[in-house]
């Protein structure tokens, strides 16, 4: 596969997938307040949101002797290892996408305003962008394998489980070293990318099809949302793993959670 740069990608966020990474409960239905914010936080974005898309081929690509070198460096992951090397995948595609930093300073502005409602909405659809992104990338790749005769694996990120988020660092270099990167984004120290609105994932490429079939975590279509997609092979099954999980920021055991006077976030059970 070729290196690819999307500047105008789709940010057509599907309402169930918006609503599902608001913390909604499954097919719960935006009404008043919320769907106001919901609304206005997608209308803000799609006119001043810079989302952008960044794809490149490794050169190298090395998982014999229990190690995973890609170009030259060395990545700690054993589980993305233990992905690659179960499914005999000969490649792997690095990525970089991002919503841009414009959604996040506009969040930080609502804040500061003393506007919690916006900011969490404006946030929350921030990182449906991000996933929206990566599952676009996904599609093409997948799109490409159709017509090549090879399979994608799901995608996998510093900071995901098993794989240490200070691989960031390492990760964006290599993405980084044609200079085309159509956006700017750095690592903090923390890991953490800046801006936070961006993920930087692999995937792996395998001639195997038989392989990823066979092995269940390794099975794209079972954590992938494109409904639409003609290419399914699987249906969804669960959701993948974020690095910003809004549940991760609700308190445990309660059934809402208080924005405002009216906008609720209710914890999926
Ligand atoms: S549904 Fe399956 S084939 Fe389609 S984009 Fe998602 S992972 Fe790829």
């Amino acid at each position: 596969m070729n290196e690819l740069m999307d500047i105008n990608p789709d940010i057509n966020v599907k309402e169930e997938e918006y609503i599902r990474l608001l913390g909604y409960p499954k097919s719960y239905q935006l009404e008043g307040r919320s769907k106001e914010l919901a609304e206005w936080a997608r209308e803000w974005y799609n006119k001043n949101g810079k989302p952008w898309i960044y794809a490149v081929p490794v050169s190298n690509f090395d998982i014999s002797n229990e190690k995973l070198i890609i170009d030259s460096v060395e990545f700690s992951s054993k589980k993305l290892l233990k992905h690659l090397k179960d499914s005999d995948s000969h490649s792997a595609m690095l990525v970089a996408v991002s919503a841009g930093e414009e959604c996040e300073n506009k969040a930080r502005e609502l804040w500061d305003e003393g506007k919690p409602d916006e900011y969490f909405f404006l946030e929350v659809y921030g990182s449906a962008v991000v996933e929206h992104l990566i599952t676009q990338i996904g599609f093409t790749f997948c799109e490409q394998g159709e017509k090549n005769g090879f399979a994608v694996l799901p995608h996998y990120s510093p900071g995901y489980p098993g794989w240490d988020i200070e691989d960031q660092y390492c990760l964006l270099k290599l993405i980084k070293r044609k200079n085309n990167l159509p956006g700017e984004i750095s690592v903090m120290q923390t890991g953490m990318l800046n801006p936070k609105k961006s993920l930087l994932a692999v995937f792996g490429i395998t001639k195997h099809l038989d392989k990823v079939k066979d092995l269940r975590e390794l099975i794209p279509c079972e954590t992938c949302c494109l409904s639409w997609c003609q290419y399914r092979g699987a249906p969804l099954k669960h959701y993948r793993y974020r690095i910003e999980d809004i549940h991760k920021l609700q308190p445990l055991n309660k059934k809402k959670v208080n924005l405002s006077n009216n906008a609720n976030i209710i914890l999926q059970s």
